[in-house]
């Protein structure tokens, strides 16, 4: 900034807008700052505010291995009406947890543990994990 443009500036006493403030605020008597106190600009190390968390699977974040004769926790991922395995975009599963209790169910259901078309009467007023009505992913069909 010229010298004749900083007298007017001072003489007027207003800064426009196309005028960075940064370079007005050197024509002002400011206390000096350290950059330990709270008035300084220096940038403070925090944690990214836009780092996204991982998201993990309800099996993952409670640390559960599906096993062939826990058949109460493998009804869940079965339909009531017709057997069905309930999908991914349901469940809400990883694909490695998926595929999984999938091959645990079929492991089960050879085993006569889980029936195929029906679930145990005894598991109808478990805690639903889901709502099948309302998929946790939207899906095309
Ligand atoms: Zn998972």
């Amino acid at each position: 900034m010229s010298n004749i443009l900083k007298i007017v500036l001072n003489r007027a006493g207003i800064v426009p807008r196309h005028f960075s403030t940064a370079v007005a605020a050197t024509n002002t008597a400011t206390t000096p700052t350290t950059p330990g106190s709270d008035l300084s600009d220096e940038p403070v190390n925090i944690r990214n505010p836009y780092k996204q968390e991982r998201k993990l699977c309800i099996l993952c974040r409670m640390k559960i291995h599906p096993d062939y004769k826990n058949v109460r926790l493998l009804s869940q991922f079965q339909s009531p009406y017709t057997g069905r395995i309930y999908g991914r975009h349901i469940t809400g599963l990883c694909k490695a947890k998926h595929d999984l209790v999938q091959r645990e169910i079929f492991k089960s259901q050879n085993s006569g543990f889980m029936g195929t078309y029906t679930k145990s009467v005894d598991f109808t007023h478990d805690p639903r994990l889901f709502d099948p009505e309302r998929p946790m992913r939207p899906h095309k069909y």
